[in-house]
């Protein structure tokens, strides 16, 4: 027995009035959008829900799809009954039994919207209960703390009956929140800080830095890669590539101690800046998580976060590697992140780098760069910028 529809929940509870109705709508439109190919689907809207008819169309595949769709909180696969009470019992049993295992406790819900079935709620929830216990044996009803909870609606021309809750990614819709530019390496970190961010409602622009030709054709692929993950998400993406070799090299010439990277760095953000300028993006969003490496100690940040004036979000900075090693597994970005690539930032590597900059040292080596703004301004104009798409060959992943 396959699902007659699917019922979506669209989420953040928190939301009240006017933004809850531009947040509902714009989740309908990605449901909308996402699900193009599938022509026989039909679609409802109905208070913070949205039923789906499949007609037909595949189950599993959509259920895939719906997973990466921002904003919808969970979905269920729904079986329906016409309005006798045989019926609906056999129908709840399969229901019970689409689980796949035999669940400890579970619960009947039934909710009575058309007022002419003969049972009422509390009747309905016995006899569909005691139909389900005759026909799985050692399954006990918990009404407190199911473990699953079965729930009919009788309504006016059929009963909708569910037992199972997909997960969906949460948050909020792409863009619902203003735009941000990501600085994106090739690493484990920055894709997982872009997808919490645009799970946060942001839209991303996303900025790469490479040393070309010191860095490979195949490292900027890569980025692509992980860019193209981010877009099952958030729908097509800008991508810059900022040529870096010049500046560094430069940087490199003038001074090669112990701050250079502080100083290649801050020079990152500048530029990411100026981008943002550009762009009309209104923060930062980087994958540092506080002491993982030497450049992301507190005094680090500090000095690398003051080269500019926009607000720089680090989605990461608390976490632990290994909660952002599940997250990147469950975007799918972990397997592109662990292929070999140089990064541009392991171009020139001082002696030992500070884990300990301090400010006022670093901006008067930075003074003494006279040339330092315009190789930025420089940097910034040889900027290549490339859409990625939502790539239709892409896996979506299935783990929310
Ligand atoms: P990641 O796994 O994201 O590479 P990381 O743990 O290697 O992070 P760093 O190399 O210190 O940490 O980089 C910190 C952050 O700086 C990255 O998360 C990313 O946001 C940004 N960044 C580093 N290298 C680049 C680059 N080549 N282009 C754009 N942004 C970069
Ligand atoms: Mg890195």
């Amino acid at each position: 027995m396959a699902p007659d529809l699917i019922v979506l929940r669209l989420g953040e509870l928190v939301l009240k009035g006017k933004n809850r109705h531009r947040f509902e709508k714009t989740v309908y439109e990605q449901i909308r959008k996402k699900l193009q190919p599938y022509d026989r689907l039909t679609f409802q809207r109905d208070f913070g829900r949205v039923y789906i008819t499949l007609n037909g169309e595949p189950y599993e595949e959509i259920a895939l799809r719906l997973k990466t769709i921002l904003g919808l909180t969970s979905f269920s696969p729904v079986f329906t009954a016409p309005l006798e009470l045989e019926a609906v019992q056999s129908v709840a049993l399969e229901a019970m039994l689409k689980i796949g295992r035999v669940p400890d406790s579970f619960k009947v819900s039934v909710r009575r919207v058309n007022k002419s079935f003969p049972y009422d709620s509390q009747e309905m929830n016995q006899r569909v209960s005691a139909a389900v216990l005759r026909a799985i044996p050692g399954l006990k009803v918990d009404v407190h703390r199911p473990e699953v909870e079965l729930k009919v609606e009788l309504r006016e021309e059929r009963a909708l009956i569910y037992s199972q809750v997909e997960a969906g990614a949460g948050g909020f819709p792409v863009g619902t929140n203003g735009k941000a530019m990501l600085m994106l390496s090739g690493g484990i970190d920055s894709p997982v800080a872009g997808f919490l961010a645009m799970r946060q409602g942001l839209r991303i622009e996303a900025v790469h830095f490479h040393s070309y030709p010191y860095t490979s054709e195949r490292s900027q692929q890569k980025v692509k890669d992980l860019v193209g993950k981010l877009s099952e998400y958030g729908g097509d993406i800008k991508l810059h590539l900022v040529p870096f070799t010049d500046l560094q090299t430069r940087v490199h010439q003038s001074y090669n101690q112990n701050l250079l990277i502080t100083i290649l760095r801050r020079a990152m953000f500048r530029i990411t800046e100026k981008l943002a300028e550009a762009n009309e993006a209104m923060a930062i969003v980087t994958g540092e998580s506080l002491g993982q490496v030497a450049s992301q100690t507190l005094a680090s940040m500090n000095v690398i976060g003051r080269a500019v004036d926009l607000p720089v979000i680090q989605p990461l900075i608390c976490m632990e590697k290994q909660q952002i090693i599940d997250i990147a597994e469950t975007i799918d970005t972990f397997a592109i992140s662990i292929q070999p690539h140089e990064d541009c930032c392991t171009l020139f590597l001082p002696p030992s780098p500070s884990t300990n900059p301090n400010l006022r040292v670093v901006m008067s080596i930075e003074k003494q760069m006279a040339w330092l703004e315009e190789e930025m301004d420089r940097a910034a104009q040889m900027t290549e910028t490339v859409w990625i798409h939502a790539g239709q060959e892409s896996k979506f992943s299935s783990f929310f």
